[in-house]
């Protein structure tokens, strides 16, 4: 090969993150660069990794940030770089999708490619109104048309073949033309009472759906203030449209959520909000940033076990755990010299996340407070730990001052070292849109797992007004902070995934919407 890299053309489903092909969501990780439109929604966008590269050549009805041709050019630039390009798109490529351009001076300069074809917004959209597009008893063939004609062009909509075909029909982009879709069928023979609907933000946590006879689709979505991205389709499938209602009666349908969490913890929260039908932006506010060479880690391990008759090691975060353990063994040390000492080794951990991520290491964790918070772990050490015991403490650099209060109390010998660094991380792009939705009003809660999840989420979403925010938080000292910007705040009874699954289908599941 010469140098020349390579070009995916990828389809990224109609919205909801969990209609990503494998392909395409592995794509998102290994590409050097997105290029990406205005129709991939912010729970996508936010799994591209912050440090990738972004381009939004996005597109609305009528404002074209990008024109096609420059979008062509940097695509064809960017290869020649010998860059793996990722041209990510709404629904499939290849429908509606301008794909076919976008290959063309692909091919022309022999660029290589690859097309990843998506689920597309014509079948998945209806299928999520509860409208299969075809049915043995209602429909054999399946029309989807552009409700956009090429302007100026010869192309027109054939109403006639498209009425007489009895299909199921399935108009893309025709929103602001309804009236004269519906208009030219019904012209063309259409009966107005044929059963039809139209939905907006189809898959989406803002999904809207009016099912009426055609003759009075328009007049009903115009008075229900349906705009686009929205599918019309019509046919006499959109009878089972009520019958097989399904998305918005999840238990979390309908919710979008937007997740803060530190980056290399696992999203296990995210998925279960995801399976109770929510929709969820993961936003990495804080990741962690290792502290290498760590010197006084170091002489920490080394000296472990050898300094009293009982040595406790506390850890504060799953990531405080991961961290630790890729140090000793960076040092080339195991937990046998941590425990080849003379001293008994005791271990806490402040929750039961930190609990299980000991778990993983083989160690079962000795003391875990109750309640997840800095001050309860400090005393429950100091309740279980023998006089004048010595106590580290590994976390993050600017740890809750809480935590060592109630230990130097008790008379203990603490030593605190710091394992990682908080930092803050997200992309601009991704901020706009998650921004655009705050202010729509269409993130229901936002979950808060440290005090510094908190700091993050702030300092990253600098311009929002945190008091309409709905603050999902774990722990008291979590809740805190958040008050700090006057969030609207519900804590969650425990410190696990479950009660914080738990505290949202209590306090979102019931909502009106
Ligand atoms: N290639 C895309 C279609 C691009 S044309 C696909 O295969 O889905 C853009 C049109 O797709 C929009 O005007 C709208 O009609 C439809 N669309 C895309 N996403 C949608 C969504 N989430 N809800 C409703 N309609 C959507």
């Amino acid at each position: 090969m010469d140098g020349t890299g390579k070009v995916w053309l990828a389809g990224a489903g109609p919205g909801d993150a969990g209609l990503l092909t494998v392909k395409t969501r592995e794509l998102i990780e290994t590409a050097d660069i997105i290029v990406y439109d205005a129709l991939i929604s912010a729970e996508i966008l936010s799994l591209i990794p912050p440090e990738k590269e972004v381009v939004n050549v996005g597109k609305r009805a009528g404002r074209h940030l990008v024109p096609q041709d420059e979008i062509n050019e940097i695509l064809l630039r960017e290869a020649k770089k010998g860059r793996k390009v990722l041209r990510l798109k709404g629904g499939d490529p290849f429908v509606f999708g301008r794909g076919g351009e976008e290959l063309e001076l692909l091919a022309e300069h022999q660029v290589p490619f690859e097309i990843v074809p998506g689920i597309t917004s014509a079948s998945a959209v209806p299928a999520y109104a509860g409208i299969p597009v075809t049915h043995r008893d209602y429909a054999s063939s399946l029309h989807i048309v552009t409700g956009h004609p090429r302007q100026g062009g010869s192309e027109t909509i054939d109403y006639a073949s498209l009425v007489k075909g009895k299909g199921t029909l399935v108009f893309l982009m025709g929103i602001t033309a309804m009236e004269a879709i519906l208009d030219g069928l019904m012209d063309a023979g259409l009966d107005g009472d044929t059963p039809a609907a139209v939905i907006e933000n189809g898959t989406l946590a803002g999904q809207r759906r009016v099912v009426s006879a055609a003759g009075r689709l328009a007049e009903e979505a115009h008075r229900a203030g349906i705009g686009p991205p929205a599918v019309i389709v019509v046919g006499e499938v959109c009878r089972l449209a009520d019958r097989f209602h399904w998305a918005e009666d999840r238990p979390l349908g309908g919710k979008q959520i937007l997740v803060t969490r530190p980056r290399q913890s696992s999203s296990a929260l995210a998925g279960k909000l995801r399976a109770l039908g929510a929709q969820v932006i993961e936003l990495p506010s804080i990741a962690t940033k290792v502290i290498s060479p760590n010197t006084a880690l170091q002489r920490g391990m080394k000296q472990f076990g050898t300094r009293a008759a009982q040595e406790w090691l506390l850890f504060t975060s799953p990531a405080g755990v991961r961290i630790f353990f890729e140090e000793m063994t960076e040092l080339k040390m195991d937990m046998r010299h941590m425990l080849g000492g003379p001293a008994q080794v005791k271990v806490g951990a402040i929750g039961s996340a930190t609990e299980r991520a000991l778990k993983g290491y083989g160690i079962l964790a000795d003391v875990v407070p109750d309640v997840y918070c800095a001050a309860c772990l400090g005393e429950a050490v100091a309740a279980h730990a023998m006089p004048g015991s010595k106590v580290t403490v590994v976390r993050a650099m600017s740890g809750s001052e809480e935590l060592l209060p109630p230990l130097l109390k008790a008379g203990l010998d603490v030593d605190d070292i710091p394992l990682y660094e908080t930092v803050y991380e997200a992309h601009e792009q991704i901020k706009e849109k998650i921004e655009a939705l705050f202010k729509q009003g269409q993130i229901d809660a936002v979950t808060f797992t440290s005090a510094s999840t908190v700091k993050g989420f702030v300092h990253t979403m600098d311009r929002l007004d945190f008091h309409k925010i709905h603050a999902v938080c774990i722990g008291e000292q979590t809740a805190a902070e958040a008050e700090k910007y006057r969030m609207h705040i519900t804590v969650a009874k425990e410190a696990s995934i479950e009660s914080m699954t738990a505290c949202m289908l209590e306090n979102l599941g019931t909502k009106e919407r």
